[in-house]
């Protein structure tokens, strides 16, 4: 079992299962939504096109058409409004989501983009502390995929992430 934290574009990754932080309708975007319908090519979108969008909080799995990755899992995280709207929970609720349709496709490997935190707006270290926080947990369950990366675009966002690892071991050992 282990916890990745990386630097990369999460398009180039040969793993089970990457992650698209989408928006409701699923039909592409911006940022790394529009970088993974560009390399999955066509077929996703007419995929994406079937699924009648998804709320915030879920998530949707489709295949991987032209990409390394075998399937893709769509999540659909809050936008960023102050904090007082529920976004913790529903942002934590697309980690959990994502998993969990992992794990019921027999995925060993998952990829994670930094959700949210772009044109969202969500706060980098915030939204690190609950992706560290509920891919561990997951984990220590001894779910699967065994194999959680946390794929950042920056060296910047890979800093957070690291921080609110080092935060959360702080935290389990008192
Ligand atoms: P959201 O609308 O959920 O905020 P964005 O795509 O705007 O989604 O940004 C989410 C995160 O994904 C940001 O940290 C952004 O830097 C990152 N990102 C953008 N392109 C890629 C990529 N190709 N691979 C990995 N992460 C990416």
């Amino acid at each position: 079992m282990s916890v990745e934290i990386i630097v990369a574009d999460i398009t180039t990754l040969a793993v089970d299962a990457i992650v698209n932080a989408a928006n409701e309708s699923l039909l592409g975007g911006g940022g790394v939504d529009g970088a993974i319908h560009r390399a999955a090519g066509p077929g996703l979108l007419a995929e994406c096109r079937t699924l009648g969008g998804c709320p915030t909080g879920e998530a949707r799995l489709t295949a991987g058409y032209d990409l390394p990755a075998r399937h893709v899992i769509h999540t659909v995280g809050p936008v960023w409004r102050g904090g007082g709207a529920g976004e913790a929970a529903l942002l934590a609720a697309c980690y959990r989501q994502s998993l969990a349709l992992a794990e019921a496709a027999g995925c060993d490997s998952i990829a994670f983009p930094a959700i949210s935190t772009g044109v969202y707006g969500y706060p980098a270290g915030l939204a690190a502390a609950i992706a560290v926080r509920e891919v561990l947990a997951w984990q220590n369950s001894g779910s699967q995929p065994g194999r959680i990366i946390l794929c950042c675009f920056s060296e910047e966002s890979a800093a957070a992430h690291r921080a609110a690892m080092r935060q959360h071991e702080e935290k389990s050992l008192k």
